[in-house]
């Protein structure tokens, strides 16, 4: 293990080779008292691993000291209960080799120190052996952790089952489609060198022996902008930078590419070239090694690159005005684009330039500006690639599904998506990542309570009601039909007349002034509150407030592509955007949902999806800004802490009944602390912990003797910080 965590005793340790240690179960009193001193000694030191276990469970002080004493530790994991917190350590430690998977590969969850392991068998073990589908939700803010975690269980789960052929070409498939999309899918950001612009479910199916069988992954809202633009230090796509690096010479001449990144408009913005962390031309290859496990065809391939290289020329193709009207700056970036998609170079360069209109009937073909044009190059540059990916993600599944389909398989989902964002400025992404994460947290509430429901009625004991905030009213408030944001924004969008960003915000204002969560300016002036300006407004999340700014909120809700640019797309011979543009779509009557409408629908499947599973909880923390090792920052974990909702984890979890084993577990572990269960006790289980709770000094109000288990309300008597230090 990577720091000489203290294990429990009743399974016992795991030494440096791997080999499971003898249990040491203390022989007389005097022993467990030393086990005891040593215990609370080494409390100081590491801090507690489950955070119900902490005294002051209420302060974030007592919360922050007990993560840092374990981070400087190599400690990176905690409980709080079931929810596993994880701090990115931005280090290799020795703690995810096969020695320490198989430690924890059937081993019980509270026996073990904590690991992402012991959470990943944890949910294997319940879907063989209760059948429940089961969920591992990972939130994080950028650079936490997040899609590292989630590839940890992925190798937990195929180290812990691929014995045989088949399962093992499953496990590659599954392991391997991670390759491929983090090259079209991930950046470098200035938060994170491999920073995922997307987000993602992906479904591991098992039949019901226990064996993966296939998989399934939905993504959610590609951040597009970035393939036309970058900030300052950021880079595009990774998969522009591999192919430029890692292709052969060949390949680039069909291409017409030069390796020089120079060349490229949509790569300029940001940072230029290569980065040490990420090597694109070994990228590369594992790409293409990885589309092979994919089963991509030779000819999907091509079809795929030569989309990849016509975007990075449909950047080049730049526009002069002549009065008033857009001229092409250079028709070989046009020829290479249609060469590449199969397209007519005359119809191409048209359609970069005009624009048609049908009103009822009247065709109208107008030259658009130089300023016009570019917005329509770059909408079409992302529309293309945003297309591309979700066909990457089709392809992929068609690879991932089961050979023989079963009727019924089982599943454990893993959610890897965006954290709640704060920034200086907060946009429209903003906007639909915070209300992800509103729906996220509803759902949190809602699976909690209930399991913790079903636990109390399984084991026949009485409900008690737990107080939290519940931030149904913040979804509401953002979702609900006719008068919710969403509608609101989408009516704005469809209005004729000249909707505008400033228009929308009025209405909003108009209509939500009075909610408890909406701030509009008035209401900010008059509350004193925050000054905020004209274009703005504020809503107060579950996780703190945030102010938007409507600026570019319209313009990315409707998403226009012009008709002549779409026209052209679907009649290409690129067998990929063929596809991807339908021809159906250019007759079609209907107007096409709006961005923010489509994310709302994806959102409700999603939750429809995880609300039939059983849920497990990673939240990550990162623990600095300048993604180094050993560097734990205060405030920046303070605030994550609060956004990620841990300290209502912690009260919510402490509201109940916080500490909770199996009679025979409980009792084997503590019978030495009592006279009538040392050193056997021959009754049943139940009734010697009976003995021993009441002998340990516990009144009626503090327990409850359920049918299989014990609970504790506070665990906070000698055995817990033994158990702080044994577990
Ligand atoms: P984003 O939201 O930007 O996608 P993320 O939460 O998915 O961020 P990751 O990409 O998983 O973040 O992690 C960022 C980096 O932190 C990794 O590339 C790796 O260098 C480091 N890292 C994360 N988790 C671990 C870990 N358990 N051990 C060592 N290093 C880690
Ligand atoms: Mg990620």
């Amino acid at each position: 293990m990577g720091a000489s965590e203290p294990v429990s005793d009743t399974g016992g340790g795991v030494t440096s080779s791997g080999k499971r240690k003898a249990p040491e179960v203390p022989k007389t009193h005097h022993e467990l008292r030393k086990n005891m001193e040593r215990g609370l000694h080494e409390r100081d030191r590491v801090g507690v691993q489950d955070f119900v276990l902490l005294e002051n469970f209420e302060s974030e002080d007592a919360f922050i000291d007990n993560l840092r004493k374990r981070f400087n530790e190599n400690l990176i994991y905690t409980y709080i209960g079931q929810v596993l917190v994880s701090v990115n350590p931005y280090k290799k430690l020795p703690i995810y080799t096969s020695e320490v998977i198989q430690y924890y590969h059937g081993r019980n969850f509270f026996e073990a120190p904590p690991h992402i392991f012991a959470l990943a068998d944890t949910a294997y073990q319940s879907l063989l052996k209760e059948n429940r589908d089961q969920c591992i939700l990972i939130s994080g803010e950028s650079g936490s952790g997040k899609t590292e975690a989630s590839k940890k269980v992925l190798e937990f789960i195929a180290a812990a089952t691929g014995h045989k052929k088949q399962v093992e070409e499953v496990n590659d498939k599954l392991i391997g489609s991670n390759p491929v999309l983090e090259a079209f899918g991930n950046a470098k950001t200035n938060r994170n060198d491999n920073s995922s612009r997307f987000g993602k479910y992906m479904d591991i199916q098992f039949n019901f022996q226990g064996d993966p069988i296939g998989g399934n992954i939905l993504n959610y809202l590609l951040e597009k902008s970035r393939v036309v633009h970058q900030f300052s230090g950021e880079r595009n796509f990774h998969i522009f930078y591999q192919l430029l690096a890692g292709a052969s010479e060949e390949t680039l001449r069909k291409l017409y590419l030069k390796r020089n990144l120079d060349t490229y408009y949509y790569m300029s913005n940001g940072t230029k070239g290569t980065i040490d962390t990420i090597d694109d031309a070994v990228q590369y290859n594992e790409v293409i090694k990885a589309m092979k496990t994919m089963e991509m065809t030779q000819q999907e391939q091509d079809d795929l690159f030569a989309i990849v290289a016509s975007v990075l020329h449909m950047g080049n193709v730049g526009f002069t005005e002549e009065d008033g009207v857009a001229q092409i700056l250079k028709p070989a970036s046009v020829e290479a684009v249609a060469a590449l998609l199969g397209c007519n170079i005359r119809q191409l360069a048209e359609a970069f330039t005009n624009r048609t209109i049908d009103a009822h009937g009247d065709v109208v073909v107008s030259p658009l500006n130089r300023e016009f044009a570019i917005y329509a190059r770059d909408a079409l540059a992302k529309a293309v690639y945003d297309r591309l990916f979700t066909w990457l993600v089709t392809r992929l599944n068609k690879s991932l599904q089961p050979v023989n389909n079963p009727r019924s398989k089982m599943v454990i989902g893993i959610l890897d998506i965006y954290g709640f964002e704060i920034f200086q400025k907060n946009s429209f992404e903003q906007f639909c990542i915070n209300y992800c994460n509103e729906k996220l947290q509803q759902l949190f509430i809602q699976l909690t309570l209930k399991s913790e429901q079903e636990e109390y009625l399984k084991e026949g004991i009485t409900w008690e009601n737990v107080h939290y905030f519940n931030n149904k009213v913040i979804c509401d408030l953002i979702e609900e039909k006719y008068k919710g944001i969403i509608s609101l924004m989408d009516e704005e969008c469809l209005r004729p007349g000249e909707p505008t960003d400033l228009s929308f915000l009025e209405k909003l204002n108009v209509n939500l002034n009075n909610h408890p969560h909406y701030i509009s300016h008035m209401k900010a002036d008059l509350q004193t509150q925050k000054v905020m300006g004209r274009d703005e407004f504020r809503l107060v999340h579950y996780a703190g407030e945030v102010t938007y700014n409507v600026r570019g909120f319209l313009e990315k809700n409707n998403d226009l592509l012009y008709r002549d640019l779409r026209e052209v797309m679907s009649h290409t011979t690129n067998s990929i955007i063929k596809n991807v543009f339908d021809v159906k779509d250019l007759t079609s009557k209907k107007r096409p949902d709006t961005a923010i409408t489509q994310f709302k629908n994806s959102l409700n499947n999603l939750v429809e999806i995880l609300m039939g599973k059983e849920p497990s909880y990673i939240r990550c923390i990162k623990p600095n800004d300048y993604k180094m090792a050993n560097q734990f920052n205060e405030q920046i974990i303070l605030h994550q802490v609060k956004y990620l909702g841990l300290m209502e984890n912690l009260r919510v979890r402490r509201a109940g009944f916080a500490y909770r084993r199996p009679y025979e577990q409980f009792l084997q572990r503590y019978k030495s602390l009592c006279p009538q269960t040392w050193p056997n006790y021959y009754g049943s289980a139940k009734e010697g912990v009976q003995l021993l709770v009441c002998h340990l000094g516990y009144e009626q109000d503090e327990y409850r003797m359920g049918n299989t288990k014990l609970f504790i309300r506070f665990p906070k008597t000698l055995f817990d910080t033994e158990d702080a230090f044994q577990m």
